[in-house]
């Protein structure tokens, strides 16, 4: 995607001042390897990435970084034989570490940080960020932040409510940050797993700029259910109250969670289901994230955007148009003074209480067929963002009835 160099007509959502023309680098930030509960080795999913056109890839296991020696027993990991097999292939047999256990067993190293992203990474071609899935919970909840570009482990942290871990997570990268000067930054993983999270929980957390309004593993429920709004729905929810309460604006990243890499089908976490398109002036880890941070990105599941233009009056797209394929962008926001009414649902033995939210928030406020969709605002919006559908299937669907997606950052609406 680095060939998607952008004629702006118009001055882009955060972006200020003159440096290098800035690309859109492709990404995703959210990888699991033999290091956790992935069934690859880490050297073998990069270059898989690498080769499909991704400029930069986070390697995030649950909390461990790959900074010890570790070696794996091929018999007892998942796929051990075929992802040797892989491994052997792609990277030679000087460079595959093996030895037999005391019980003759066939072991594999388990290379470092550094010496896989120094295999695999190219300055200025590809990227390899080293991060942590922190993996903690509340009671049975499975809380988890990702850590992008941090440099000491961070264990999890624990606390007194959903809210108060995440919270407490959160703090704990940017205390990192804070202390080593590196930039990193965290992001909440998959609210609707385990039904975990809710839109109340997210609302008031301070420092958190990123959730995942997409995850593609197939038991995160993006799209909610009966009782649960979807990851889409909760990030207006969400808005609607920082935005009223002077907190800052919360972005959506969309991630594989990829756990496995030998079988590609829908009961899988495969790659390549959903990442992000960050418009930086360089492909190095302070770029990227200095383009995040400023909203300059997008979430997608496969459509791609060559513009994202936003002035003082409208937000304005381009998409890139696939022959036979059909787009509807809905661009959706919330107005001022909005209907706060709230509705507690019943509970559900175990899970945390719901509430509806009144659809005032989160409101279509047009649906634009064709590849050049634009809104000018009304000027009594909160927020405005863009949510993108194509008629095409991805190539790999969890679901039935799946699109291709973008997602764009909200604008707000002064
Ligand atoms: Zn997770
Ligand atoms: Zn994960």
């Amino acid at each position: 995607m680095r060939g998607l160099r952008l004629a702006v007509a118009m001055l882009s959502v955060g972006l200020a001042g003159c440096g290098p023309t800035p690309q859109w680098y492709k990404g995703n930030l959210h990888t699991h390897s033999y290091w956790s509960d992935g069934d690859q080795f880490p050297e073998v999913i990069l270059q898989w990435y690498r080769d499909r056109g991704y400029d930069f890839v986070s390697m995030s296991d649950h909390n461990v970084l790959a900074t010890t020696e570790r070696w794996v027993t091929v018999g007892t990991i998942p796929s051990g034989e075929g992802s040797l097999a892989a491994y052997l292939a792609l990277f030679g047999e000087e460079w595959v570490e093996r030895r037999q256990d005391e019980g003759g067993l066939l072991q594999v190293r388990l290379k470092r940080f550094g010496e896989y992203a120094g295999r695999v990474a190219e300055p200025g071609r590809f990227l390899v960020l080293q991060a942590e899935e922190i993996s903690d919970r509340f009671e049975s909840r499975p809380l988890h932040v990702n850590a992008t570009n941090l440099v000491e482990l961070i264990p999890p942290q624990g606390g007194t409510s959903v809210a108060d871990v995440l919270q407490r997570n959160i703090d704990a990268v940017l205390a990192q940050r804070r202390a080593t000067g590196q930039p990193m930054f965290p992001h909440v993983n998959h609210p609707n797993f385990g039904w975990a999270v809710t839109a109340e929980d997210l609302m008031d957390l301070q420092g958190e700029r990123f959730f995942e309004v997409y995850n593609g593993h197939p038991l995160v429920h993006n799209a909610g259910d009966s009782l649960h709004p979807s990851t889409d729905r909760l990030w207006d929810i969400v808005l609607a109250h920082r935005l009223t309460g002077g907190l800052d604006v919360m972005y959506g990243v969309a991630t594989d969670d990829a756990h496995n890499y030998a079988q590609m089908d829908s009961t899988r976490a495969n790659p390549a289901r959903g990442w992000i398109m960050v418009r930086a002036e360089a492909l190095t880890p302070d770029a990227i994230i200095t383009a995040m941070e400023a909203g300059d990105f997008y979430a997608s599941t496969g459509v791609i955007l060559t513009e994202i233009a936003a002035s003082g009056e409208r937000l304005a797209l381009r998409i890139a148009e696939e022959p036979g394929v059909t787009y509807v962008t809905e661009f959706v926001g919330t107005r001022r003074g909005y209907d706060r009414g709230i509705e507690e649902l019943p509970d559900a033995a175990g899970l945390p209480v719901t509430h509806r939210y009144s659809l005032e928030i989160g409101t279509v406020l047009a649906e634009v067929s064709g590849p050049n969709p634009e809104y000018a605002f009304t000027g009594d919006e909160l927020y405005v963002r863009a949510r993108v559908r194509s008629s095409r299937r991805p190539d790999n669907p969890v679901h039935a009835g799946e699109v291709q997606m973008a997602w764009v950052q909200p604008v707000l609406v002064r």
